[in-house]
């Protein structure tokens, strides 16, 4: 066993299916009655129904979350919460609607309970990135953390086909990435593998039948795991690749990791065998590149960076930002194979074999 520090995350997780019934008693044992409710426009039927469910303890109701967590969002997110007198606040939905809350209690210390709809992860961890006049910047901060995620699987099986497979294929890039981090230790490694072997042998049955039960609550147990990775270790190049090419080209969040995942494994698989090996065995495939590559294909994700839109002549512009501010990398950043990465990504080329 390799000598290894781990200090474990505080929060309350709640899973199952009729779960959002628990949040008045949530409130309760967090000494709160005057909840902002958080979501984004597109979910305000599911967070209507809360604030009917909870009464006089839902005090408002912001429903403008947004992508990336703008400023100015979260500034009139902040006005509202002091405008009805909130002592915490209920996130609806996904990283987005998660991140708005996380905004908000970074700012004022407000409890948070998060109700996440996506496999995105983001209710798992102290970690809040944020845009200001098209710039994001990521922060670290305990009070970020919510203090209470309940996860009602009902709430995902409205979740549409398309977004179910990128988000999951999400959650998987960031426990792949926990199986090589600098900081790993056993447990996340353990809680790593579980989380992806959860999402990707429920994605092709959620794809069959979206209101497959059973698996939609695998994938959102995978989900809650591989939140959990994210909160507790470093990411690499994957997720670097995928801040820049989100921040500087404006392309879709989990679209972007679905699509740059194949590719930053085969890059770093030289360098991380066992992590390899944990990961097609959590796959259930001889090859985890590959094997990523062939999941998200088969399940009709996209495999190129061009189809979300990317401009061929801004790979060298990534490869350059992703080398001045690099992240730690179980391989060492280098031009070549990184331009080899993003073309193979770009065409949505299916990566060679793990030697
Ligand atoms: P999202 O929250 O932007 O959701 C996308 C769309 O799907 C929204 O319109 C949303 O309302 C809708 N939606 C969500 N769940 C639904 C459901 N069950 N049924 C119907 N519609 C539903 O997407 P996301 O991928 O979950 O989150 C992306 C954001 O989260 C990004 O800004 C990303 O940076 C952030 N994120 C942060 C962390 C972190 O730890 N800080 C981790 C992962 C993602």
């Amino acid at each position: 066993m390799q000598p290894f520090s781990y200090t474990a995350l505080p929060g309350k997780v709640i899973f199952g299916s009729g779960t959002l019934s628990k949040v008045a008693e949530e409130m309760k044992a967090l000494g709160c009655s005057r909840a902002l409710l958080l979501s984004t426009p597109q979910q305000v039927a599911q967070v209507e129904a809360l604030r009917a469910q909870l009464g006089d303890l839902a005090a408002g109701l912001f429903a403008e979350a947004a992508m990336h967590t703008p400023v100015d969002v979260t500034e009139r997110a902040m006005a509202a919460a002091k405008a009805c007198g909130a002592d915490c606040t209920v996130a609806l939905g996904g990283g987005s609607t998660t991140g708005l809350g996380k905004a908000i209690a970074v700012r004022t210390d407000l409890p948070q309970i998060v109700i996440p709809t996506t496999y995105a992860g983001s209710e798992a961890t102290p970690i809040l990135g944020e845009t200001k006049d098209g710039l994001k910047t990521t922060r670290r901060d305990m009070k970020i953390l919510p203090e209470v995620i309940i996860y009602d699987v009902d709430l995902t099986l409205s979740l549409p086909v398309g977004m179910t497979v990128t988000s999951g294929m999400n959650g998987i890039a960031h426990a792949a990435e926990g199986l090589y981090a600098k900081d790993a230790n056993p447990i996340i490694t353990m809680i790593a593998e579980d989380g992806v072997r959860a999402i990707a042998r429920s994605l092709p049955s959620i794809v069959a039948d979206p209101h497959d039960k059973e698996a939609r609550s695998d994938a959102l147990y995978g989900a809650w795991a591989c939140g959990v990775v994210l909160g507790a270790v470093g990411m690499s190049l994957h997720h670097k690749l995928c801040h820049t090419l989100g921040g500087t080209f404006d392309l879709p969040h989990a679209e972007t990791h679905t699509v740059v995942l194949p590719h930053a494994m085969a890059y770093n698989a030289p360098a991380a065998p066992e992590a390899m090996t944990r990961l097609a065995r959590a796959i259930g495939a001889p090859d985890a590149p590959q094997g990523l590559f062939d999941l998200a294909k088969s399940l009709g994700a996209p495999t190129s960076l061009r189809e979300l839109g990317m401009p061929e002549e801004g790979l060298e512009k990534v490869i350059d930002l992703a080398l001045a501010n690099p992240y730690w990398n179980p391989r060492p950043l280098e031009r070549e194979p990184m331009r080899k990465l993003l073309e193979d990504a770009f065409h949505g080329r299916r990566p060679a074999a793990t030697a």
